[in-house]
């Protein structure tokens, strides 16, 4: 069969399964809807005018912007203020500035969500020796590992939370552990309970990814303290780069002293590109989120109907952004993230090999090819070269790039599947047999 015939059968495959998940996509858009009007509300209740977008020089004294930016994100996080600058360079940048605003020398961290993201291991000092780690400044850290049933394990936790615990790490997102969603609900039962076992205790929420997928925000549930990237969620596709930190006033201002100056916090910091695109990406964010997901939700219907092992399910509640495809091989981690990156606007023509990260331990194979480097909020796939071989697929700020994608997936595994398998998928997504649904 030739690329042609090839492609008209995936075609056909991508648009049986994006029929399956149909209403799936609606329930997506009316969230969508609604989580819009709550940014459209934002944005207006700061008056925001044109001469707000302009870009301030050397300190960036009063710059209207920034203050209105700031506003505008403490509103939607549901927290008191917020932290939002370019100068924040990354999630973990953003992460970093927020657990030093928690803790002191002799205080302890603990995790009750497991593992913290990869990253994050090497700022709080489990990992490697690098200078100015958490540890290195006298803090200490404990991690509880979720149940096996994704719950939090607190009768583990429960020892860990006196002194001198002085903050508790909670991500909301699945990332690249598999697990059960930590959605609001959860979430709220969990930082009530933290309220009454530990009232003082700082709670502090990993948002990345998390943004804008459900209708309200960790700060509305009750936490203090929450942090996330603008080359993400929130950003919308737009952001050139930036994070934020929101959270309770003292905290908050404890956060901007270390990115600035003690003393000076959130006074200073100039807007050199102006704000407008971080303003506008914030406006299209629901949007960019919601194509993201829907693409998310195909991808997982797709996959399990051609057998792999998907998570979450397609018809899984979801907290973030990541889908999660065994493949089982090397080769097929490779040719998942070769068509990914062959349906990229931007760098399409790249050959992708495996490689080292910084801050990531194992070798990983990563496409990428957005407008904005790193920016996972755009169409993205990576996965470490080790057994048992996951791709986690994340962003798309249109569903047709999804769609895309998924297609030149789909043509270079076709190598490895033979033609038979497509007949049957085709033949199942029809609704002549039972759909396989599988998960690891
Ligand atoms: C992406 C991510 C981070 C780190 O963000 P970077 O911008 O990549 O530094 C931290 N935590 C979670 C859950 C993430 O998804």
């Amino acid at each position: 069969m030739n690329e042609a015939a090839r492609r008209a059968i995936i075609r056909q495959t991508l648009a049986l399964a994006r029929r399956e998940v149909q209403p799936l996509w609606q329930a997506i858009e009316e969230r969508r809807e609604r989580t819009f009007r709550r940014v459209l509300g934002a944005l207006q209740e700061v008056s925001l005018s044109e001469a707000d977008f302009a870009p301030s020089t050397g300190y960036g004294y009063g710059a209207p912007g920034r203050q209105k930016l700031e506003a505008v994100y403490a509103r939607l996080m549901g927290t008191a203020t917020a932290l939002v600058h370019p100068s924040i360079v990354s999630g973990t940048h953003a992460l970093t500035l927020a657990l030093f605003a928690a803790t002191s020398a002799g205080d302890r961290l603990v995790s009750l969500t497991g593992t913290p993201y990869d990253t994050l291991l090497q700022v709080i000092g489990v990992r490697g020796d690098a200078p100015g780690s958490l540890r290195s400044h006298g803090v200490s850290f404990a991690e509880v590992p979720l149940l096996p049933d994704g719950r939090i394990d607190w009768q583990t936790a429960k020892p860990l939370l006196a002194p001198p615990t002085a903050a508790v790490f909670l991500q909301r997102s699945r990332g690249y552990g598999l697990r059960p969603v930590l959605g609001e609900r959860a979430l709220r039962e969990t930082i009530a309970r933290l309220r009454e076992v530990a009232p003082r205790v700082v709670i502090l929420v990993d948002n990345c990814y998390g943004e804008f997928v459900e209708e309200t925000e960790p700060g509305e549930w009750g936490a203090d303290l929450l942090a996330g990237s603008l080359i993400k969620n929130p950003g919308g596709g737009l952001a050139p780069g930036g994070g934020y930190v929101a959270g309770r006033e003292d905290l908050v201002e404890r956060a901007a002293s270390r990115l600035t100056v003690p003393g000076q916090g959130r006074e200073i910091g100039p807007l050199l590109a102006g704000s407008r695109l971080l303003f506008q990406g914030l406006f299209l964010a629901p949007q960019a989120v919601a194509e993201a997901l829907k693409g998310a939700v195909w991808a997982a219907r797709l996959f399990s109907a051609l057998g792999y092992a998907v998570d979450p399910a397609w018809d899984e509640p979801r907290s973030d952004l990541v889908q999660a495809i065994e493949m089982g091989a090397r080769e097929e981690v490779l040719a998942f993230c070769q068509g990914i990156q062959s349906a990229a606007p931007v760098d399409h023509h790249l050959h992708l090999e495996g490689g080292d990260m910084p801050g990531y331990e194992d070798a990983i194979v990563m496409a990428t090819g957005g407008f904005v480097q790193g920016g996972s909020l755009e169409l993205s796939a990576d996965g470490p070269l080790r057994p048992p071989y996951r791709v986690y697929l994340q962003g798309g700020l249109t569903v047709d790039h999804v769609g895309a994608g998924l297609e030149e997936v789909c043509l270079r595994l076709w190598e490895h599947h033979g033609e038979g398998k497509w007949e049957n998928v085709l033949e199942r997504l029809r609704g002549k047999g039972k759909g396989t649904e599988n998960r690891p």
